[in-house]
């Protein structure tokens, strides 16, 4: 029969690479609690509504992007393509806003129908950080120390800063008309996406990578141009403290992001050593969001980490994750061995609560049993054969080196393990 594979942009973290990941999520929570910010799990499930609300109608992600369907009743559902608009609705619904400002953080899968490719998957995994209630600057100067700090215990280098602002909705409204009026005017050098989003999302052409387009777009109006007093003192704010804090950054007048939410401050952490998909976090500010979902009008601020190019970097970094090999394997041999032999790996890991030991499963003779031993990269194998059962004792086999083996009482054993162990325990 036809083997069945995984989707497309789906796929499986194996457990080689788990460590990682944990390593990374570890630390996110670690660095998340010591800025007082609380872990929130909303469902991967939306209704539809939610996400053309807050993303926007004329965005890819909404247009083409989004994994819709319809429940058994008819109600249209997505699977969601980020979490900003998730977290919001869950503050707005549970009463979270009434007078106080939440930091919220959460990690999980997101689902975007893209063309995959290296570091661009269909399900990616993003760490989400969101402050709503705070209006000023400090807040987004925040975060961004958040995101510095987590490079940072991850030992991740070279992460550059780059910063914009988009002003708010009113200044983007009278951009996008002198942006649209100076691109009309160059429709011809525009390329055939470029022209598309001309009537759709034009703000996204200043994104645009297509090199025969890089000196139209250099010469184009530059938002940061534009601001209104109160985004430009937003933004000279947050590069003041961004400067007290000695975070390195620069500004990226053409820096816009791919959903419609936000307004004043964006940025983007990217790096060079994962080619074409350099962005590794990007946020900003959307003052209009939560209103936008129903809430009361509240402004706020966030950014999503993606998860996948962390751990890109991390795998290309200096230093191994955490070893997950078995201290010991435990290996029995004959009836009376195989009885006892998962009473007494349980009074080890009794005695030991953090020993990683593996007991040998399935058929086999004795020669069967070690080859296990030896595949499970396990430094000692505890032999208990029908001898050592009888006689209360266990037979120590060093894996590596010269293969040394002991006899030893049963009640040595947990001495023995926990020199084995050493460091870890
Ligand atoms: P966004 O939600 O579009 O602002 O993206 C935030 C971050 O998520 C990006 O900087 C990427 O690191 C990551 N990301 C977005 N889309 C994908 C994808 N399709 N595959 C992998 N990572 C992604």
């Amino acid at each position: 029969m036809k083997a069945i594979q995984a989707i497309r942009g789906m796929k499986d973290i194996p457990p080689a690479e788990t460590p990682v990941w944990r390593e990374l999520e570890d630390a996110a929570r670690a660095v998340l609690s010591g800025y007082g910010y609380r872990e929130l799990r909303p469902p991967v499930v939306e209704r539809t509504e939610l996400f053309r609300r807050s993303v926007g109608e004329a965005t890819d992600i909404v247009e083409k992007e989004m994994y819709t369907f319809d429940d058994r009743s008819g109600e249209s559902l997505s699977l969601r393509p980020e979490c900003t608009a998730s977290c919001v609705r869950a503050a707005v619904e549970h009463g979270w806003l009434r007078g106080r400002g939440q930091r919220l953080w959460h990690i999980g899968p997101m689902f975007r129908y893209e063309r995959p490719q290296k570091g661009r998957y269909r399900q990616f995994h993003q760490l989400d950080v969101e402050a709503l209630g705070f209006p000023g600057p400090d807040v987004d100067a925040e975060l961004i120390l958040i995101g510095e700090r987590l490079w940072r215990r991850l030992r991740l280098g070279a992460l550059r800063l780059e910063l914009n602002s988009l002003g708010s909705r009113a200044i983007q409204d009278a951009f996008r008309a002198r942006l649209v009026e100076y691109l009309t005017r160059h429709a011809s050098s525009l390329d055939e996406d470029s022209r598309r989003r001309l009537d759709t999302n034009p703000l996204r052409i200043l994104d645009s990578k297509n090199p025969d387009m890089q000196d139209l777009l250099g010469a184009a109006p530059r938002i940061v141009d534009c601001l209104d007093d109160e985004s430009r003192e937003h933004f000279e704010g947050l590069q003041a403290m961004l400067e007290a804090s000695g975070v390195a950054f620069s500004v990226n007048p053409r820096l816009v992001r791919g959903l419609d939410y936000y307004t004043r401050t964006v940025f983007e952490w990217v790096t060079d050593e994962l080619g074409a998909q350099g962005a590794v976090c990007g946020g900003g500010r959307y003052d209009g969001l939560v209103a936008d979902i129903g809430g009361p009008p509240t402004p706020a601020t966030g950014f999503a980490v993606g998860l996948e190019r962390v751990v890109a970097l991390m795998q290309a970094r200096q230093g191994a994750a955490s070893d997950e090999r078995p201290h010991a394997y435990l290996l029995a041999v004959g009836e009376e061995a195989q009885r006892t032999a998962h009473s007494l790996a349980e009074q080890l890991r009794d005695a030991l609560p953090r020993v990683r030991l593996v007991v040998d499963a399935g058929p086999g003779n004795f020669k069967r049993k070690m080859k296990n031993a030896d595949r499970s990269e396990a430094p000692l194998a505890l032999i208990l054969g029908e001898d050592e059962a009888r006689e209360n004792r266990i037979t120590l086999k060093e894996m590596h080196g010269d293969g040394g083996q002991q006899s030893v009482e049963r009640s040595q054993m947990v001495e023995i393990l926990r020199g084995h162990i050493g460091s870890d325990d």
